[in-house]
């Protein structure tokens, strides 16, 4: 499976319009990562038959409550469950503090592990990394610290032509030394063609998640080359003073980021719930870069292909 993220919210400050507040589900190679965990999100998770037990690793932007309300909620719900396996949270460094302040007062001790990684403390990036994903955090500039978060799809190792190796009777040493990049040489010391050899690099999949965040143009450079970008559109450009205000985004100054990045998809996200329907948002942004979806609760978004498709 390519990857590919599910909305469980898309609400910015409060549920409304039936929107959740912030949480989606990005999905690689059967492995789920939780980014952001507003209220309701569980339900949320029932109702798109999102698998619980499959997220291992959840990342929270920053804790205004419209994206980390529902944690303790999931976290409950996994020791009640009978969870085992270690859960590794990614939170900036006082949610550590609120989370056990809650298991005290509920004299509740975990059947699992919680490992926290503090994301001020941990900008040398990736902030976390497996053999096929790499997730880097990205400072945003917010009222509170707050973070976006970069996934990039890992290089897989080179695959070499069976032909290849039968025609030039490539040993063991000569396919590993093709594999490091290394140039070969047939038996009459002509160098043959790396495309000869292995197969064409794979456009690597990646996404960006940037939620909440005042414009900040400098964001584009660290967005360069990402496929699939979510920038946060708490509002219209008629807001555009207000959003500056609460160190928001608007439609357009999000879609100026991913012109800027050269993305391929912008999602938006994060309305305020002064906006019943999204379309307009949709539309202001297109005014400046033409490939943009505005995000519903429980769609699903595939990098790369931009297609959407409901569960
Ligand atoms: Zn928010």
């Amino acid at each position: 499976m390519g990857m590919q993220v599910t909305i469980l919210g898309s609400s910015s400050a409060i549920p409304a319009n039936d929107r959740y507040p912030s949480a989606q589900v990005l999905a690689y190679e059967n492995r789920l990562y939780l980014i952001d965990c507003g209220e309701g999100t569980q339900m949320q998770m029932n109702r798109y038959n999102v698998k619980k037990n499959r997220i291992n690793h959840i990342f929270i932007s920053h804790l205004h409550g419209d994206h980390y309300l529902g944690l303790m909620g999931l976290l409950s719900s996994y020791h009640l469950f009978g969870r085992k396996a270690d859960l590794h949270i990614y939170a900036p460094c006082e949610l550590e503090n609120i989370i056990e302040l809650q298991k005290k007062a509920a004299l509740t001790v975990f059947q699992y592990n919680v490992i926290f990684h503090t994301l001020e403390s941990r900008l040398n990036n990736p902030i976390y990394e497996d053999d096929k994903l790499a997730v880097s955090a990205v400072p945003l500039s917010h009222r509170i610290p707050a973070f976006g978060f970069i996934f990039r799809e890992k290089p897989a190792e080179p695959k070499i032509y069976k032909e290849a190796i039968n025609v030039y009777k490539l040993s063991v040493e000569d396919i590993l030394r093709i594999k490091r990049g290394t140039p070969f040489y047939d038996q009459n010391g002509q160098l043959v063609p790396r495309a000869s050899l292995v197969y064409p690099d794979k456009k690597l999949s990646s996404y960006a998640y940037i939620s909440d965040t005042i414009y900040d143009p400098t964001l584009a450079h660290k967005l360069k080359g990402i496929e699939m970008l979510y920038h946060e559109c708490t509002f219209g450009e008629d807001m555009k003073t207000v959003a500056a205000e609460k160190f928001h985004s608007t439609a357009m100054q999000a879609a100026n980021i991913a012109l800027k990045a050269g993305v391929s998809l912008l999602l938006l996200g994060h309305f305020s719930a002064r906006y019943k329907t999204t379309e307009a948002l949709a539309s202001e942004a297109r005014s400046v870069f033409q490939n943009v979806l505005a995000v519903e609760d429980g769609g699903t978004y595939a990098v790369n292909s931009g297609m959407k498709n409901e569960l």
